[in-house]
């Protein structure tokens, strides 16, 4: 706790180095210059900053504070957390590799595979539900590369045995990639537990206020973090800004008092949910309802402010209640001060359903996230929007 709390707040951070200024500048350069050729000839030994796609001050504090709640070796930011997980990608596979995919991860990570990589590189993808760990082990073949995860994952909030998979894969020789953007560095640490690469879109909680896009990647093997910063990122060029790393690092300093309040707000507000005649089911990791409960407290310190139920009846209900919704407003994302509501399954087909084995009454999923504006705030306007 106390090391996390000095994370957020001073790590990497050396004042003196910029005029006592208390927050550190937005060095928003291009390259850096140096007083004779020798020392640009040395550049690499003195580990000098160059030229910006290749390195930042500002990205090098985010950074450096995103390892270290993380506990890895190494943090490469991102512009986008989308270009983070295809600069993993790129990092362990080959043309031909087999990738695993935890079959609910985000569905931009599985366009990328059937649309680029499997089609233009060849590779083959198989999708794991997650939960069976045996059959987990009888899909790596002599080609697999990589295991794709998210947990807990963001519809229904299915959560995968990070220590039994970071076994079976590190038997096999197979890197593991665990999207952990929903618990945050601060409610789990996938290193700790054996997992290879940990992604974080910083869009969501870490830049914390819906004003910024970047993604981070944490790796717990130096060598790793070597390859991914400069084969993959200073060569495909996908850097975050330094504008945005600024945000991030502001975002990162009250993470924890935001992170306790989604916290308490959305359990209060899956509570209210559960108790509710007109809802069939609430999916929220906090629930002891929740299937794999004691795995979940097992693994996680806590959870954080996206939640999803489904209603009885029709699923085009979902629909009119997320539309008679006041405070709630419909969108996407998440992760920011706003409380937003979207029924994210309305338009999947029944193969689609079938694919994430959800039922059809599953269609009509409304998925919250529970902002900063209160639970009593939330729940009141959740009760006119049902009644
Ligand atoms: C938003 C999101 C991403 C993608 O991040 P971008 O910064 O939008 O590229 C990846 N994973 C999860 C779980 C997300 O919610």
């Amino acid at each position: 706790m106390k090391t996390e709390r000095m994370a957020v707040t001073h790590l990497g951070e050396h004042p003196k180095d910029y005029l006592n200024a208390v927050v550190p500048p937005v060095f928003l350069n291009s390259l850096h210059v140096f007083d004779c050729y020798e020392d640009y000839k040395n550049r690499e030994e003195t580990g000098s900053f160059v030229y910006g796609r290749d390195g930042n001050p500002t990205v090098e504090i985010l950074e450096q504070k995103v390892a270290a709640l993380e506990e890895g070796a190494a943090g490469i930011a991102f512009a986008s957390g989308m270009a983070a997980a295809s600069a993993a990608i790129l990092a362990t596979c080959r043309a031909g590799s087999h990738i695993i995919c935890m079959r609910d991860v985000y569905q931009p990570i599985k366009n990328i595979l059937r649309q680029y990589l499997l089609p233009n590189l060849d590779m083959s993808v198989s999708f794991w539900d997650g939960l069976d760990l045996q059959k987990l082990e009888g899909m790596i073949t002599e080609k697999t590369s990589l295991i794709l995860l998210e947990s807990p994952a963001t519809f229904v909030f299915t959560v995968t045995d990070l220590c039994g998979v970071a076994e079976i894969a590190g038997r096999h020789g197979v890197k593991t990639y665990l999207d952990n953007t929903y618990c945050t560095p601060l409610y789990q640490k996938p290193l700790t537990m054996g997992i290879d690469i940990v992604m974080h879109t910083m869009s969501k909680y870490i830049g914390g206020h819906s004003d910024m896009i970047g993604g981070i990647l944490v790796v717990k093997d130096g060598k790793l973090g070597e390859r991914i910063k400069h084969t993959i990122r200073e060569l495909f060029g996908g850097i975050l800004g330094p504008m945005e790393a600024w945000l991030a690092i502001r975002g990162l300093r009250t993470l924890p008092l935001r992170l306790e309040k989604h916290q308490e707000t959305a359990m209060e507000v899956a509570s209210f949910l559960e108790n509710h005649g007109r809802v069939r089911k609430v999916f929220y990791p906090s629930l002891k309802s929740h299937p794999q409960a004691e795995l979940i407290a097992k693994q996680q310190k806590g959870n954080t402010g996206l939640l999803s139920f489904v209603l009885k009846g029709e699923p085009e209900e979902a629909i009119r209640v997320i539309d008679r919704l006041k405070v709630f407003q419909i969108g996407c994302s998440w992760g920011g001060f706003e409380s937003l509501a979207l029924c994210p399954l309305m338009e999947y087909t029944k193969e689609d359903l079938q694919f994430l084995n959800l039922d059809e009454g599953c269609r009509g999923l409304i998925r919250i996230y529970c902002g900063l504006e209160g639970a009593d705030v939330l729940i009141d306007d959740l009760r006119q929007a049902l009644s």
